[in-house]
């Protein structure tokens, strides 16, 4: 390459500076996207083609043009960028051209000037366009992806709705139906055309509409955003349809409730599998009434609601095990049906429920009762409706019940104490004497309590020598001298005090315990015979000593008196035995025998309570008996002395009678002088009672033998 000549140096040297000062003012214009080395460079090279065309020959404005171009090619398309560059061409260009070019140089300033900013305003609308197209092209791209993504999942959308195996339905907030897809149609009876333009709430079930309302209008209202209920709706036809439900809301741009959309599952079947299983659990699968589960579901319900009255009958059939086990379990159950259908039939009203609690048990619940007479009523009809035999398999079976009821206020019970009273008052009624009511007593059930605690514990009692005996005398009339004294026990009752045997005898009866207690008695007075035989010798009183009815008809009762009498060393002829009239009469066989085996021991054997039982005088004559005691009833007529009642009229016949038998007489409850009197002159052997003395300790016999 030839060197450079000086002028050449000195061209470029102002090409240069020209391009310097012109790549400076196009970076201060704004944004310059390459780094300013590049960009020196490039415009170094576009200062070349306009100092050229400054000192071409011609002037040719394409290439200068081209420049204009250029510059909106690198991207300096601020607003300044073509400003700058124009102003630079006048001030500098014309610098870097030579003396003797300036004057022509000069003139062509303007065009070159011109036509680099036609080149860069021609470059600039291009490149507007090319970037409105882009633009363009993108938003139509956009669009059309939108659109088609659009339609996609519209069609989606569309296909689930129609074909859907849930119902599904869409509605203003007002409940119309706006749309509804085919099986929610379909689920209902309907076609699709008929939904549309339908109020929902028509379609829901009377039983559940106003519930089924509550929730939908809360939604509409914006209240939930959505709810999901098992709910009954109603089909075409009128039958019901058990459904799933889930309602969800749709809101506005704004937020504001616009549509309800429901998913509608049809639970039909599921729900009467579901009944029958229930129905199953809570039912007695012979009669078909309610079994004790679902009685007791409606109890504690009713006991759930804390206020009002509740009562229960709790029957239960007599005799009914008689009829199954003598005509069999197929009749007995026949039976069982009967009975359930009638109660059924009976008792059906509102707030009243029958169930089968078992066996031959069944029970009336009555919610929100108002008194114990209403129920009362009810127990009375459903007596009479067992009342009328029932025909089963050509047998003619009279049935009846007994039957506890129990009516009280909800707050001051609980269900187990009202199935426990009416339980206890359903045993009072059977022993009442069955095919009757009886009503719960609260002083009943507490002497039963008290009864049951005493015959619980007199057995402890007795080995805890809890009992005493206490003696009565039994005075000669004629002369008025004690001749023998009646033992009579007490129960030194560690927490009730002392209990007279009226409390306890009979509890005792009932248990068998009568006869260890009996025997005990029986010990002690013969050991306190024998003490007195000791210290009186002759003049020692007899003991006469209570037996009841179960001592003679159970126990070795024989062998007992007489190893108790060996034991204590009495003669038999100081003991007296008592016995009742029901004891004694009818006495056949064993008890027969046992009367005659201690009368011929040496026993005296004595009617306690003559005059209150049977009083089958010519029976007695056949009783190895040898005295009567007249019942303290008849005595007690004698108290004023009026010698022509009637009472002084019994006792003097009784008197005679016995006299006739050669029995002694010896009269009870002997309370005033007159009495006495009297009995002396109707010829009473001898008496005993409280104008004497009461029942008391030995010690206080001891003052009447000294
Ligand atoms: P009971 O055999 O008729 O005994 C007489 C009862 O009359 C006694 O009552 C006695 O206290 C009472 N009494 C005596 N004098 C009078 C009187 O002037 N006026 C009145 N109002 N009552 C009088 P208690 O001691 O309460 O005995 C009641 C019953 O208990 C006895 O009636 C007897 O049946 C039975 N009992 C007592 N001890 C025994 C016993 O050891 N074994 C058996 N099996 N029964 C007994
Ligand atoms: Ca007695």
């Amino acid at each position: 390459m030839a060197s450079p000549t000086w002028r050449s140096v000195k061209v470029i040297a102002s090409r240069d500076s020209f391009a310097s000062a012109w790549a400076a003012a196009l970076a201060g214009t704004g944004y310059v996207a390459m780094d300013r080395a590049r960009l020196v460079g490039a415009i170094h090279e576009l200062a070349g083609v306009l100092t050229a065309s400054l000192r071409a020959d011609s002037f040719q404005p394409e290439p200068v043009e081209q420049v204009g171009a250029a510059i909106v090619e690198l991207h300096l398309t601020a607003p300044d960028a073509l400003g700058c560059t124009i102003r630079l061409i006048g001030e500098e260009l014309l610098r870097s051209a030579n003396a003797t070019a300036e004057a022509r140089a000069r003139e062509r300033i303007p065009a070159i000037q011109a036509a680099v900013a036609t080149g860069f305003a021609k470059a600039a609308r291009e490149w507007v366009y090319r970037e409105q197209e882009v633009l363009r092209r993108a938003a139509l791209d956009a669009r059309d992806r939108a659109e088609a993504a659009g339609r996609a999942s519209e069609a989606r959308f569309r296909a689930m709705f129609t074909e859907a195996a849930v119902g599904i339905g869409i509605s203003d907030t007002k409940g119309v139906l706006l749309e509804v897809n085919a099986r929610f149609a379909a689920m209902l009876g309907y076609s699709t055309e008929q939904l549309r333009g339908t109020e929902i709430s028509t379609l829901f079930h009377p039983e559940d509409r106003s519930e089924m309302r509550t929730y939908f209008e809360q939604t509409a209202a914006g209240l939930r955003d959505h709810y999901r209920i098992e709910r009954l709706f109603r089909k075409r036809d009128g039958s019901p349809l058990w459904t799933n439900v889930t309602v969800s809301l749709v809101r506005d741009d704004d937020g504001a409730p616009k549509y309800l959309v429901g998913m509608v599952e049809d639970i039909t079947e599921r729900h009467q599998l579901q009944e029958q299983l229930r129905y199953q659990a809570n039912h007695d699968p012979l009669t078909g009434l309610a079994n004790r589960a679902l009685f007791t579901e409606r109890l504690h319900a009713a006991f759930g609601s804390g206020e009002g009255r509740l009562a229960l009958c709790y029957l239960d059939l007599d005799g009914f095990k008689v009829i199954n086990d003598s005509l069999g379990h197929v009749i007995g159950d026949q039976l069982l049906v009967a009975v359930a259908s009638r109660l059924d039939g009976l008792v059906s009203a509102d707030g009243r429920l029958v169930a089968r609690m078992g066996g031959d048990e069944f029970v009336v619940l009555v919610v929100n009762s108002t008194t114990v007479d209403e129920v009362v009523a009810l127990a009375e009809e459903i007596l009479g409706c067992l009342a009328e035999p029932v025909r089963i398999g050509g047998h003619r079976l009279s049935v009846s019940a007994s039957i506890g009821i129990v009516e009280r206020s909800v707050a001051e019970s609980t269900p187990a104490e009202i199935m426990r009273d009416a339980d206890i008052t359903l045993h009072w009624a059977k022993s009442d004497g069955k095919s009757r009511w009886a009503c719960y007593d609260k002083e009943r059930n507490a002497r039963e309590i008290a009864r049951f605690t005493l015959s619980a514990t007199m057995p402890a009692a007795l080995s805890r020598g809890e009992f005493y005996v206490d003696y009565q005398p039994l005075l000669r009339l004629s002369d008025g001298k004690l001749y023998g004294v009646e033992a009579l026990v007490r129960w030194a009752h560690p927490e009730f005090g002392r209990l007279a045997p009226d409390r306890f005898i009979g509890l005792a009866e009932e248990t068998g315990l009568i006869v260890s207690l009996g025997r005990w008695v029986l010990t002690e007075a013969c050991d306190q015979a024998r003490e007195w035989l000791d210290t009186f010798g002759p003049d020692a009183p007899l003991v006469s000593v209570n037996l009841a009815a179960r001592q003679v008809a159970e126990s070795n009762l024989v062998a007992d008196v007489r190893s108790i009498l060996d034991g204590a060393g009495v003669p038999p002829a100081n003991l007296q035995l008592e016995l009742t009239e029901s004891a004694i009469m009818g006495t056949t066989g064993k008890p027969l025998e046992v009367l005659h085996s201690l009368s011929d021991l040496g026993i005296r054997i004595a009617i306690d309570d003559f005059g209150t039982g049977y009083s089958n005088l010519a029976y007695l004559r056949h009783l190895p008996v040898h005295a009567l005691k007249i019942a303290g009833s008849f005595v007690e007529g004698l108290r004023d002395g009026a010698a022509a009642s009637v009472d002084t009229r019994i006792v003097t016949a009784l008197v005679r009678l016995a006299h006739t038998l050669e029995l002694e007489v010896i009269a009870e409850g002997v309370e005033t002088q007159a009495q006495v009197d009297l009995l002396r002159q109707i010829g009473c052997d001898s008496a005993q009672g409280w104008l004497f003395a009461k029942p008391g300790p030995p010690e206080e016999i001891e003052r009447w033998l000294v």
